[in-house]
């Protein structure tokens, strides 16, 4: 395994809402990022978000550098070759074990043996994952969270077979990128989705079966519990497909208690899928 000293390229598999992020926070920490997706334009956005986002940090006197000396140490690429020379790989692209398992076959194909592969997943096994790759000690979950560069939280999942040493790895690599960690057991949705997707949905549910109106359920959870945003307030912040999603991957492993709500399924199919489509349980302008 590599020690943090010695990481000075970071690849990122997945140039979207997390990928992207995960990309600007590498790369202002100082690190040189090179971030592969599977379209050019996929990876255009994702420069573009970045960009965006640096600009907004700017503004607000968050950072020290200008956008365009952060953005310098961004390589966004489609070939999955100019992974080879990275140091570590965290892994974004779409929440599909399929689709994550051939990811990880090719990077334990280009990149070097001791080099760390961790996986952003929500909810998919970590365990799984690395099985795919010959290198199952050297795999772990990085679960960053929504946006990327804001919130301050980061989940390190231990599969069954990580390194212990890699575990230790991925802690100081995610507070070098400023962030705090927490760590999770390989087991279905881990700490945060484990207890954050039930929450949702009885939220939804709530909602559905006249128990309140969507802004006093929301508001009830904010002023009764203290927490930022209520369930249908931050359904609509993650993305209706991602709750459905999740919850989905929950009710297989853990039962009847992870149902998602019937209404969550309504609206995907409708395509309200929250903020993202302009409307979910609330209407967005622009
Ligand atoms: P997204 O749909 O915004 O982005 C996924 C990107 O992966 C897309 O641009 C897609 O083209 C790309 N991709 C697909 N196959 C690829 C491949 N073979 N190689 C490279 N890129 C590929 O999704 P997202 O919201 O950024 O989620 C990414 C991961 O992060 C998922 O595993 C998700 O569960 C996890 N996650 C999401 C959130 C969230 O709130 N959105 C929070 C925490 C973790």
């Amino acid at each position: 395994m590599r020690e943090l000293a010695d990481i000075s390229t970071v690849g990122v598999v997945g140039a979207g809402t997390m990928g992207n992020g995960i990309a600007q926070v590498a790369a202002t920490a100082g690190y040189d990022v090179v971030m592969r997706d599977i379209e050019t334009e996929y990876v255009e956005n994702g420069l573009d978000s970045i960009e965006s986002s640096l600009d907004r940090l700017t503004a607000k006197d968050r950072i020290d550098e200008s956008p365009d000396a952060v953005l310098d140490r961004i390589t966004g690429t489609t070939a999955l070759d100019d992974l080879a020379d990275a140091d570590l790989v965290v892994e974004a692209a779409v929440e599909e074990m399929e689709i994550k398992r051939s990811i990880f076959a090719d990077l334990d194909e280009v990149t070097d043996d001791d080099v760390v592969l961790a996986t952003n997943t929500s909810t998919l096994s970590v365990t799984t994952i690395a099985s795919a790759t010959g290198r199952a000690s050297e795999v772990v979950g990085l679960h960053f969270m929504n946006p990327v560069p804001v919130m301050q939280g980061v989940e390190v999942v231990v599969g069954e077979r990580t390194d212990p040493a890699v575990v230790d790895f991925a802690h100081a690599f995610a507070e070098d990128l400023g962030k705090e960690t927490w760590e999770s057991d390989d087991k279905p949705g881990f700490v945060t989705n484990r207890i954050l997707m039930p929450w949702i949905n009885e939220g939804v549910r709530a909602y559905d079966e006249g128990v309140a109106t969507k802004e006093d359920i929301d508001r009830g959870m904010k002023l009764g519990t203290n927490v930022p945003m209520g369930p249908l307030e931050l359904a609509d912040h993650i993305g209706l497909d991602i709750v459905l999603d999740a919850s989905e991957t929950l009710h297989e492993e853990l039962g009847d208690r992870y149902k998602p709500a019937y209404l969550v399924k309504r609206k995907v199919a409708a395509g309200d899928l929250g903020k993202k489509t302009g409307s979910g349980f609330y209407d967005y302008e622009g």
